[in-house]
Protein backbone atom coordinates (compact mmCIF):
# COMPACT_ATOMS: atom_id res chain seq x y z
CA UNK A 1 0.00 0.00 0.00
CA UNK A 2 1.39 3.24 -0.71
CA UNK A 3 2.42 5.95 2.09
CA UNK A 4 -0.40 8.57 3.46
CA UNK A 5 1.98 11.05 2.31
CA UNK A 6 2.18 9.83 -1.35
CA UNK A 7 -1.45 9.31 -0.96
CA UNK A 8 -1.73 13.44 0.15
CA UNK A 9 0.62 14.34 -2.89
CA UNK A 10 -1.75 13.45 -5.54
CA UNK A 11 -5.01 13.99 -3.56
CA UNK A 12 -7.25 16.03 -0.89
CA UNK A 13 -9.39 13.78 1.45
CA UNK A 14 -12.96 14.59 2.37
CA UNK A 15 -14.63 13.47 5.48
CA UNK A 16 -17.96 13.13 6.70
CA UNK A 17 -18.96 11.27 10.16
CA UNK A 18 -21.82 9.92 11.22
CA UNK A 19 -22.11 9.09 14.93
CA UNK A 20 -24.80 7.09 16.66
CA UNK A 21 -25.56 7.23 20.91
CA UNK A 22 -27.47 5.50 22.68
CA UNK A 23 -29.39 7.41 24.98
CA UNK A 24 -29.25 6.62 28.62
CA UNK A 25 -32.80 6.07 28.96
CA UNK A 26 -34.17 3.77 31.31
CA UNK A 27 -36.92 2.50 29.09
CA UNK A 28 -36.65 1.70 25.55
CA UNK A 29 -38.09 4.24 23.06
CA UNK A 30 -41.15 2.67 22.27
CA UNK A 31 -42.31 0.54 25.05
CA UNK A 32 -41.37 0.23 28.72
CA UNK A 33 -38.51 -2.57 28.65
CA UNK A 34 -35.61 -1.93 30.15
CA UNK A 35 -32.74 -0.55 28.82
CA UNK A 36 -29.59 -2.08 31.45
CA UNK A 37 -26.28 -3.17 29.72
CA UNK A 38 -25.34 -6.82 30.02
CA UNK A 39 -28.55 -8.51 30.85
CA UNK A 40 -29.30 -11.80 29.84
CA UNK A 41 -29.97 -12.01 26.55
CA UNK A 42 -33.33 -11.56 25.61
CA UNK A 43 -34.67 -10.63 28.47
CA UNK A 44 -35.62 -7.02 28.25
CA UNK A 45 -38.13 -7.87 25.60
CA UNK A 46 -41.79 -7.01 24.87
CA UNK A 47 -44.30 -7.83 22.39
CA UNK A 48 -43.89 -3.90 21.07
CA UNK A 49 -39.90 -4.06 20.81
CA UNK A 50 -40.33 -7.67 18.79
CA UNK A 51 -42.32 -6.75 16.43
CA UNK A 52 -45.00 -9.22 17.22
CA UNK A 53 -48.54 -7.99 15.48
CA UNK A 54 -50.86 -5.66 17.72
CA UNK A 55 -48.50 -3.93 19.19
CA UNK A 56 -48.16 -0.57 19.29
CA UNK A 57 -45.64 1.72 20.18
CA UNK A 58 -45.58 4.51 22.33
CA UNK A 59 -42.96 7.38 22.44
CA UNK A 60 -40.50 7.93 25.19
CA UNK A 61 -40.28 11.95 26.31
CA UNK A 62 -37.22 11.62 27.95
CA UNK A 63 -35.38 10.00 24.68
CA UNK A 64 -36.91 13.34 22.57
CA UNK A 65 -36.36 15.63 25.30
CA UNK A 66 -32.53 14.30 25.28
CA UNK A 67 -32.34 14.35 21.01
CA UNK A 68 -33.42 18.10 21.31
CA UNK A 69 -31.03 18.95 24.11
CA UNK A 70 -28.22 17.18 21.64
CA UNK A 71 -29.45 19.82 18.87
CA UNK A 72 -29.56 22.56 20.71
CA UNK A 73 -26.27 22.35 21.97
CA UNK A 74 -25.30 21.29 18.83
CA UNK A 75 -26.00 24.60 17.82
CA UNK A 76 -29.01 23.25 15.52
CA UNK A 77 -32.42 24.08 14.56
CA UNK A 78 -35.28 21.99 15.98
CA UNK A 79 -38.30 20.98 13.98
CA UNK A 80 -41.55 22.04 15.19
CA UNK A 81 -43.11 19.37 13.97
CA UNK A 82 -41.75 16.41 12.77
CA UNK A 83 -42.40 12.91 11.93
CA UNK A 84 -41.08 9.15 12.14
CA UNK A 85 -40.31 6.92 9.35
CA UNK A 86 -40.30 3.73 8.52
CA UNK A 87 -37.30 2.40 7.05
CA UNK A 88 -37.66 -0.79 5.37
CA UNK A 89 -35.25 -3.44 5.26
CA UNK A 90 -34.68 -6.93 6.52
CA UNK A 91 -31.51 -8.41 8.94
CA UNK A 92 -32.44 -10.99 11.20
CA UNK A 93 -31.37 -8.75 14.62
CA UNK A 94 -34.36 -6.53 13.18
CA UNK A 95 -37.69 -8.32 14.13
CA UNK A 96 -39.81 -6.10 12.69
CA UNK A 97 -38.27 -6.24 9.62
CA UNK A 98 -38.33 -2.09 9.90
CA UNK A 99 -36.73 0.57 11.85
CA UNK A 100 -38.80 3.10 13.32
CA UNK A 101 -36.34 6.35 11.88
CA UNK A 102 -36.50 9.75 10.78
CA UNK A 103 -36.10 10.40 7.28
CA UNK A 104 -36.93 13.39 5.40
CA UNK A 105 -37.99 15.26 8.92
CA UNK A 106 -35.31 14.71 11.53
CA UNK A 107 -35.99 16.73 14.99
CA UNK A 108 -32.68 18.77 14.57
CA UNK A 109 -30.80 20.51 11.20
CA UNK A 110 -27.98 22.63 10.27
CA UNK A 111 -26.08 23.09 13.04
CA UNK A 112 -22.14 23.92 13.55
CA UNK A 113 -19.52 22.86 16.55
CA UNK A 114 -16.22 24.23 16.83
CA UNK A 115 -13.79 21.15 17.67
CA UNK A 116 -10.92 22.12 19.73
CA UNK A 117 -7.16 20.14 17.99
CA UNK A 118 -4.75 18.37 20.12
CA UNK A 119 -2.65 21.35 18.95
CA UNK A 120 -5.47 23.53 20.53
CA UNK A 121 -6.20 24.97 16.68
CA UNK A 122 -9.99 25.15 16.20
CA UNK A 123 -11.82 23.23 13.44
CA UNK A 124 -15.40 24.19 12.80
CA UNK A 125 -17.82 21.20 11.82
CA UNK A 126 -20.96 22.04 10.28
CA UNK A 127 -23.94 19.37 11.11
CA UNK A 128 -26.26 18.66 8.78
CA UNK A 129 -28.87 17.06 10.93
CA UNK A 130 -29.60 14.99 14.04
CA UNK A 131 -32.08 12.53 14.12
CA UNK A 132 -34.05 9.84 16.35
CA UNK A 133 -34.38 6.54 15.85
CA UNK A 134 -33.79 2.94 17.55
CA UNK A 135 -31.49 0.23 17.90
CA UNK A 136 -31.16 -2.89 16.58
CA UNK A 137 -30.66 -6.20 18.27
CA UNK A 138 -27.37 -7.87 18.77
CA UNK A 139 -26.23 -11.28 16.19
CA UNK A 140 -23.62 -13.32 17.83
CA UNK A 141 -21.81 -15.54 15.15
CA UNK A 142 -20.90 -19.32 16.85
CA UNK A 143 -18.51 -21.70 16.21
CA UNK A 144 -16.21 -19.89 13.54
CA UNK A 145 -12.49 -18.40 14.74
CA UNK A 146 -13.83 -14.66 14.05
CA UNK A 147 -16.76 -13.94 14.92
CA UNK A 148 -17.89 -12.87 12.14
CA UNK A 149 -21.25 -15.12 9.77
CA UNK A 150 -18.34 -16.55 7.36
CA UNK A 151 -17.24 -19.73 8.76
CA UNK A 152 -19.71 -19.65 11.90
CA UNK A 153 -21.65 -23.41 12.31
CA UNK A 154 -24.44 -21.34 14.05
CA UNK A 155 -25.88 -17.67 15.18
CA UNK A 156 -27.81 -16.43 18.02
CA UNK A 157 -29.75 -13.18 18.18
CA UNK A 158 -30.11 -11.00 21.51
CA UNK A 159 -33.13 -8.39 21.29
CA UNK A 160 -32.40 -6.77 24.01
CA UNK A 161 -30.93 -4.05 22.42
CA UNK A 162 -34.00 -3.75 19.88
CA UNK A 163 -35.85 -0.55 20.36
CA UNK A 164 -33.01 1.43 22.61
CA UNK A 165 -33.06 4.98 21.71
CA UNK A 166 -30.34 6.23 19.87
CA UNK A 167 -30.18 9.55 17.75
CA UNK A 168 -27.50 9.68 15.04
CA UNK A 169 -25.75 12.75 14.52
CA UNK A 170 -24.54 13.07 10.48
CA UNK A 171 -21.85 15.74 9.60
CA UNK A 172 -21.88 17.66 6.37
CA UNK A 173 -19.17 17.13 4.01
CA UNK A 174 -15.65 18.33 5.82
CA UNK A 175 -13.09 19.96 3.51
CA UNK A 176 -10.92 22.07 5.23
CA UNK A 177 -8.50 19.89 7.11
CA UNK A 178 -6.89 18.40 4.18
CA UNK A 179 -3.97 16.47 5.33
CA UNK A 180 -5.12 16.81 8.84
CA UNK A 181 -8.55 14.45 8.00
CA UNK A 182 -7.62 11.48 10.04
CA UNK A 183 -7.16 13.76 13.26
CA UNK A 184 -9.70 16.00 12.97
CA UNK A 185 -12.45 13.35 12.52
CA UNK A 186 -10.58 11.70 15.91
CA UNK A 187 -10.98 15.21 17.67
CA UNK A 188 -14.58 15.82 16.36
CA UNK A 189 -16.05 12.24 18.38
CA UNK A 190 -13.92 12.84 21.14
CA UNK A 191 -15.68 15.90 20.87
CA UNK A 192 -18.69 14.88 20.74
CA UNK A 193 -18.08 12.20 23.53
CA UNK A 194 -17.23 15.16 25.95
CA UNK A 195 -20.55 17.77 25.04
CA UNK A 196 -22.41 14.43 25.47
CA UNK A 197 -21.15 13.33 28.42
CA UNK A 198 -21.84 17.01 29.94
CA UNK A 199 -25.37 17.12 28.46
CA UNK A 200 -25.44 13.88 30.43
CA UNK A 201 -27.50 12.07 27.84
CA UNK A 202 -25.77 9.00 27.65
CA UNK A 203 -22.71 7.05 29.36
CA UNK A 204 -21.27 7.71 25.90
CA UNK A 205 -18.86 4.28 25.97
CA UNK A 206 -17.47 3.40 22.82
CA UNK A 207 -16.29 -0.17 23.99
CA UNK A 208 -19.83 -0.56 24.95
CA UNK A 209 -21.21 0.33 21.56
CA UNK A 210 -23.25 3.54 22.85
CA UNK A 211 -21.42 5.70 21.00
CA UNK A 212 -20.04 4.23 17.06
CA UNK A 213 -18.86 6.39 14.67
CA UNK A 214 -19.59 5.62 10.96
CA UNK A 215 -16.20 7.50 8.94
CA UNK A 216 -16.91 8.42 5.32
CA UNK A 217 -14.01 9.30 3.18
CA UNK A 218 -13.64 10.08 -0.15
CA UNK A 219 -10.39 11.90 -2.36
CA UNK A 220 -10.14 14.37 -5.00
CA UNK A 221 -7.62 14.94 -7.33
CA UNK A 222 -5.39 17.91 -6.44
CA UNK A 223 -5.19 18.60 -9.79
CA UNK A 224 -9.29 19.11 -9.72
CA UNK A 225 -8.70 22.41 -8.11
CA UNK A 226 -11.09 23.02 -5.38
CA UNK A 227 -14.17 23.88 -7.53
CA UNK A 228 -14.68 19.99 -8.71
CA UNK A 229 -17.44 17.91 -7.05
CA UNK A 230 -16.74 15.46 -4.53
CA UNK A 231 -15.07 12.03 -5.08
CA UNK A 232 -17.44 8.86 -4.66
CA UNK A 233 -17.18 7.76 -0.58
CA UNK A 234 -16.97 4.78 1.42
CA UNK A 235 -18.86 4.26 4.81
CA UNK A 236 -16.64 2.75 7.15
CA UNK A 237 -18.90 1.08 9.83
CA UNK A 238 -18.69 0.83 13.62
CA UNK A 239 -15.13 2.19 14.11
CA UNK A 240 -15.51 1.59 17.99
CA UNK A 241 -12.73 3.16 19.60
CA UNK A 242 -11.15 7.24 18.88
CA UNK A 243 -8.23 5.51 17.82
CA UNK A 244 -9.55 3.44 15.55
CA UNK A 245 -11.41 6.60 13.93
CA UNK A 246 -8.26 8.13 13.28
CA UNK A 247 -6.63 4.61 11.89
CA UNK A 248 -9.43 3.88 9.61
CA UNK A 249 -10.12 6.90 7.87
CA UNK A 250 -6.06 7.57 7.70
CA UNK A 251 -6.19 3.63 5.84
CA UNK A 252 -9.32 4.17 3.64
CA UNK A 253 -6.62 7.57 2.18
CA UNK A 254 -4.38 5.18 1.60
CA UNK A 255 -6.44 2.14 0.04
CA UNK A 256 -8.54 4.63 -2.20
CA UNK A 257 -5.22 6.19 -3.43
CA UNK A 258 -3.67 3.86 -4.12
CA UNK A 259 -7.07 2.28 -6.37
CA UNK A 260 -7.42 5.81 -8.31
CA UNK A 261 -3.80 5.76 -9.41
CA UNK A 262 -4.03 2.33 -10.01
CA UNK A 263 -6.53 3.50 -12.79
CA UNK A 264 -9.33 1.88 -10.94
CA UNK A 265 -12.35 3.66 -9.19
CA UNK A 266 -14.05 3.65 -6.19
CA UNK A 267 -17.31 2.26 -5.62
CA UNK A 268 -19.76 3.58 -3.04
CA UNK A 269 -20.31 0.96 -0.42
CA UNK A 270 -19.68 0.45 3.46
CA UNK A 271 -16.71 -1.40 4.51
CA UNK A 272 -15.75 -3.23 7.65
CA UNK A 273 -12.77 -1.76 9.80
CA UNK A 274 -10.56 -4.78 11.21
CA UNK A 275 -9.36 -3.33 14.50
CA UNK A 276 -6.45 -6.43 14.34
CA UNK A 277 -5.18 -5.49 11.10
CA UNK A 278 -5.78 -1.95 10.69
CA UNK A 279 -7.36 -2.52 7.15
CA UNK A 280 -11.42 -1.84 5.60
CA UNK A 281 -12.83 -4.90 3.71
CA UNK A 282 -16.28 -4.37 1.52
CA UNK A 283 -19.36 -4.47 3.07
CA UNK A 284 -22.19 -4.23 0.92
CA UNK A 285 -22.89 -1.78 -1.82
CA UNK A 286 -24.57 1.11 -0.58
CA UNK A 287 -28.41 0.71 -0.65
CA UNK A 288 -30.17 4.17 -2.34
CA UNK A 289 -32.77 5.74 0.02
CA UNK A 290 -35.25 4.97 -2.08
CA UNK A 291 -34.38 1.25 -1.90
CA UNK A 292 -36.02 1.60 1.82
CA UNK A 293 -39.42 2.21 0.99
CA UNK A 294 -39.56 4.63 3.38
CA UNK A 295 -43.24 6.30 4.70
CA UNK A 296 -44.82 7.72 7.59
CA UNK A 297 -45.03 5.71 10.78
CA UNK A 298 -48.69 5.78 11.15
CA UNK A 299 -48.39 4.01 14.64
CA UNK A 300 -47.05 7.30 15.92
CA UNK A 301 -48.22 10.69 16.67
CA UNK A 302 -46.22 13.21 15.14
CA UNK A 303 -43.41 14.90 16.94
CA UNK A 304 -44.04 18.69 17.67
CA UNK A 305 -42.24 20.40 20.63
CA UNK A 306 -43.47 23.94 21.84
CA UNK A 307 -41.61 26.88 21.58
CA UNK A 308 -41.82 27.01 25.42
CA UNK A 309 -40.58 23.41 25.82
CA UNK A 310 -37.80 23.72 23.38
CA UNK A 311 -36.65 27.43 25.55
CA UNK A 312 -36.66 25.47 28.31
CA UNK A 313 -34.40 23.13 27.06
CA UNK A 314 -32.03 25.60 26.00
CA UNK A 315 -31.91 26.89 29.50
CA UNK A 316 -30.49 23.28 30.80
CA UNK A 317 -27.99 23.46 28.61
CA UNK A 318 -23.89 22.92 30.36
CA UNK A 319 -21.43 25.45 29.63
CA UNK A 320 -20.17 25.29 26.06
CA UNK A 321 -16.44 23.16 26.09
CA UNK A 322 -14.71 26.20 24.82
CA UNK A 323 -15.89 28.53 27.83
CA UNK A 324 -15.56 25.35 30.31
CA UNK A 325 -12.29 25.12 29.58
CA UNK A 326 -11.46 28.97 29.54
CA UNK A 327 -12.93 28.73 33.11
CA UNK A 328 -11.13 25.74 34.30
CA UNK A 329 -7.33 26.86 32.96
CA UNK A 330 -8.38 30.39 34.66
CA UNK A 331 -9.37 28.06 38.33
CA UNK A 332 -6.87 25.83 38.25
CA UNK A 333 -3.50 28.40 36.99
CA UNK A 334 -2.54 26.34 33.77
CA UNK A 335 -0.80 28.37 31.04
CA UNK A 336 -2.52 27.92 27.58
CA UNK A 337 -0.18 24.84 26.67
CA UNK A 338 -0.61 23.58 29.96
CA UNK A 339 -4.37 23.16 29.40
CA UNK A 340 -3.87 22.24 25.66
CA UNK A 341 -1.67 19.25 26.84
CA UNK A 342 -4.59 17.98 29.27
CA UNK A 343 -7.35 18.27 26.64
CA UNK A 344 -5.13 16.47 24.15
CA UNK A 345 -4.56 13.86 26.28
CA UNK A 346 -7.92 13.71 26.72
CA UNK A 347 -7.45 14.32 30.73
CA UNK A 348 -9.57 17.29 31.46
CA UNK A 349 -12.36 15.36 33.33
CA UNK A 350 -10.06 13.42 34.78
CA UNK A 351 -7.83 15.88 36.16
CA UNK A 352 -11.50 17.42 37.19
CA UNK A 353 -12.52 14.89 38.66
CA UNK A 354 -9.42 13.87 41.00
CA UNK A 355 -9.11 17.75 41.47
CA UNK A 356 -12.53 17.59 42.85
CA UNK A 357 -11.56 14.66 45.06
CA UNK A 358 -8.59 17.00 46.71
CA UNK A 359 -5.46 16.59 44.47
CA UNK A 360 -3.76 19.87 44.00
CA UNK A 361 -4.22 20.61 40.18
CA UNK A 362 -0.78 20.73 39.03
CA UNK A 363 -0.26 17.23 40.75
CA UNK A 364 -3.43 15.91 39.28
CA UNK A 365 -2.44 16.87 35.71
CA UNK A 366 1.40 15.00 36.22
CA UNK A 367 0.01 12.14 37.13
CA UNK A 368 -2.56 11.88 34.35
CA UNK A 369 0.02 13.29 31.80
CA UNK A 370 3.00 11.50 32.71
CA UNK A 371 2.74 8.34 34.75
CA UNK A 372 -0.82 7.39 33.78
CA UNK A 373 -0.46 8.38 30.14
CA UNK A 374 3.07 6.02 30.44
CA UNK A 375 0.87 3.18 31.28
CA UNK A 376 -1.96 3.75 29.24
CA UNK A 377 0.07 3.69 26.14
CA UNK A 378 2.00 0.64 26.93
CA UNK A 379 -1.03 -1.45 27.59
CA UNK A 380 -2.91 -0.08 24.99
CA UNK A 381 -5.71 1.90 26.26
CA UNK A 382 -7.75 5.31 26.59
CA UNK A 383 -6.62 6.94 29.88
CA UNK A 384 -9.76 6.09 31.03
CA UNK A 385 -9.73 2.78 30.92
CA UNK A 386 -6.68 2.50 33.23
CA UNK A 387 -7.95 0.57 36.39
CA UNK A 388 -7.62 3.68 38.87
CA UNK A 389 -10.08 6.34 39.85
CA UNK A 390 -9.46 10.20 39.71
CA UNK A 391 -10.23 9.16 43.30
CA UNK A 392 -7.56 6.96 44.12
CA UNK A 393 -5.60 9.55 42.33
CA UNK A 394 -6.05 11.89 44.59
CA UNK A 395 -5.90 10.05 47.55
CA UNK A 396 -2.35 8.54 45.76
CA UNK A 397 -1.42 12.13 46.31
CA UNK A 398 -2.64 12.62 49.16
CA UNK A 399 -0.10 9.61 50.22
CA UNK A 400 2.51 11.59 48.91
CA UNK A 401 1.40 15.23 50.79
CA UNK A 402 1.43 14.03 54.18
CA UNK A 403 5.22 12.55 53.28
CA UNK A 404 3.50 8.79 53.82
CA UNK A 405 5.49 7.94 49.96
CA UNK A 406 7.98 9.24 48.15
CA UNK A 407 7.78 9.31 44.47
CA UNK A 408 9.52 5.97 44.07
CA UNK A 409 6.66 4.47 46.65
CA UNK A 410 3.93 5.74 45.14
CA UNK A 411 4.59 4.37 41.84
CA UNK A 412 4.92 1.28 43.32
CA UNK A 413 1.33 1.88 45.49
CA UNK A 414 0.18 2.63 41.94
CA UNK A 415 0.84 -0.50 40.65
CA UNK A 416 -0.66 -2.08 43.26
CA UNK A 417 -4.10 0.03 42.33
CA UNK A 418 -3.77 -1.23 38.27
CA UNK A 419 -3.16 -4.47 39.17
CA UNK A 420 -6.72 -4.68 41.52
CA UNK A 421 -5.10 -4.57 44.90
CA UNK A 422 -6.91 -2.33 46.50
CA UNK A 423 -7.38 1.86 47.19
CA UNK A 424 -4.16 3.18 47.42
CA UNK A 425 -3.63 3.34 51.30
CA UNK A 426 -4.78 -0.60 51.10
CA UNK A 427 -1.85 -0.68 48.37
CA UNK A 428 0.39 0.97 50.97
CA UNK A 429 -0.30 -1.41 54.08
CA UNK A 430 -0.28 -4.76 52.32
CA UNK A 431 2.48 -4.48 50.37
CA UNK A 432 4.28 -2.24 53.54
CA UNK A 433 5.33 0.47 51.11
CA UNK A 434 5.32 3.38 54.01
CA UNK A 435 8.61 5.51 54.09
CA UNK A 436 10.29 4.92 57.19
CA UNK A 437 9.77 8.30 58.69
CA UNK A 438 10.39 7.47 62.55
CA UNK A 439 14.07 9.05 63.32
CA UNK A 440 15.48 6.52 65.63
CA UNK A 441 15.20 3.87 63.03
CA UNK A 442 16.63 6.37 60.34
CA UNK A 443 19.56 6.95 62.34
CA UNK A 444 20.23 3.79 62.95
CA UNK A 445 20.53 2.84 59.42
CA UNK A 446 22.63 6.03 59.08
CA UNK A 447 24.96 4.97 61.47
CA UNK A 448 24.99 1.65 60.09
CA UNK A 449 26.19 2.97 56.82
CA UNK A 450 28.75 5.24 58.43
CA UNK A 451 30.40 1.88 59.87
CA UNK A 452 30.22 -0.23 56.56
CA UNK A 453 31.62 2.83 54.69
CA UNK A 454 34.61 3.77 57.06
CA UNK A 455 36.81 5.47 54.14
CA UNK A 456 33.51 7.96 52.84
CA UNK A 457 32.54 8.74 56.33
CA UNK A 458 36.20 9.80 56.88
CA UNK A 459 36.14 11.97 53.44
CA UNK A 460 32.51 13.74 55.02
CA UNK A 461 33.92 14.71 58.28
CA UNK A 462 36.97 16.09 56.03
CA UNK A 463 34.48 18.55 54.96
CA UNK A 464 33.94 16.96 51.28
CA UNK A 465 30.37 17.17 51.96
CA UNK A 466 29.69 15.81 48.35
CA UNK A 467 30.63 12.11 49.14
CA UNK A 468 27.68 12.20 51.35
CA UNK A 469 26.05 10.32 48.23
CA UNK A 470 27.55 7.41 48.79
CA UNK A 471 26.10 7.54 52.12
CA UNK A 472 22.83 8.36 51.19
CA UNK A 473 22.44 5.66 48.89
CA UNK A 474 23.71 3.27 51.06
CA UNK A 475 21.02 4.27 53.33
CA UNK A 476 18.11 4.22 50.96
CA UNK A 477 19.67 0.71 49.60
CA UNK A 478 19.12 -0.27 53.17
CA UNK A 479 15.64 1.01 53.48
CA UNK A 480 14.19 -0.82 50.32
CA UNK A 481 13.77 3.12 49.00
CA UNK A 482 11.10 3.54 51.58
CA UNK A 483 13.03 6.86 53.73
CA UNK A 484 12.69 10.45 52.53
CA UNK A 485 16.04 11.17 51.16
CA UNK A 486 16.30 15.11 52.32
CA UNK A 487 15.62 13.50 55.73
CA UNK A 488 18.87 11.19 55.58
CA UNK A 489 21.07 13.58 54.06
CA UNK A 490 20.37 15.79 57.50
CA UNK A 491 20.99 12.88 59.28
CA UNK A 492 23.96 12.03 57.70
CA UNK A 493 25.50 15.62 58.03
CA UNK A 494 24.43 15.86 61.85
CA UNK A 495 26.27 12.14 62.39
CA UNK A 496 29.37 13.59 60.69
CA UNK A 497 29.90 16.79 61.67
P1 LIG B 1 -26.11 7.31 4.47
O1 LIG B 1 -27.57 7.10 4.62
O2 LIG B 1 -25.54 6.83 3.20
O3 LIG B 1 -25.37 6.85 5.67
P2 LIG B 1 -26.02 9.97 5.45
O4 LIG B 1 -26.63 11.17 4.83
O5 LIG B 1 -26.61 9.42 6.72
O6 LIG B 1 -25.93 8.87 4.33
O7 LIG B 1 -24.50 10.28 5.77
C1 LIG B 1 -23.57 10.51 4.77
C2 LIG B 1 -22.34 11.13 5.39
O8 LIG B 1 -21.31 11.17 4.42
C3 LIG B 1 -22.55 12.54 5.85
O9 LIG B 1 -21.79 12.79 6.99
C4 LIG B 1 -22.03 13.34 4.68
O10 LIG B 1 -21.56 14.62 5.05
C5 LIG B 1 -20.89 12.50 4.22
N1 LIG B 1 -20.56 12.64 2.81
C6 LIG B 1 -21.42 12.82 1.78
N2 LIG B 1 -20.74 12.87 0.62
C7 LIG B 1 -19.42 12.70 0.92
C8 LIG B 1 -18.22 12.66 0.15
N3 LIG B 1 -18.22 12.75 -1.17
N4 LIG B 1 -17.06 12.46 0.81
C9 LIG B 1 -17.03 12.33 2.13
N5 LIG B 1 -18.13 12.39 2.91
C10 LIG B 1 -19.31 12.56 2.31
MG1 LIG C 1 -26.54 7.27 7.68
ZN1 LIG D 1 -40.11 -3.83 24.72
Amino acid sequence: MISYDEALEHFEPVIGLEVHVELGTVSKMFCGCATTFGADPNSQVCPTCLGLPGSLPVMNGKAVESAIRIGLALGCDIAGWCRFARKNYFYPDMPKNFQTSQYDEPIAVEGSTEVVMPDGSTVRVDIERAHMEEDTGKSLHVGGATGRIHGASHSLVDYNRAGIPLVEIVTKPVIGPDSKAPEVARAYVAHLRELLLALGVSDVRMEQGSLRCDANVSLRPRSGGPQQPLGTRTETKNVNSLRSVERAVRHEICRQAEVLLAGGTITQETRHWHEDTGITTPGRSKEQAEDYRYFPEPDLVPVAPSTQWVEHLRQTLPEPPGLRRARLAGEWGFSELEMRDTVGAGALELVESTVASGAAPQAARKWWLSELSRRARAAGLELSELQVSPQQVAELQGLVDAGRVNDTLARQVLDGVLAGEGSPEQVVVARGLEVVSDDAALTEAVDQAIADHPDVAAKVREGKVAASGALIGAVMKQLRGQADAARVRELVLQRLS
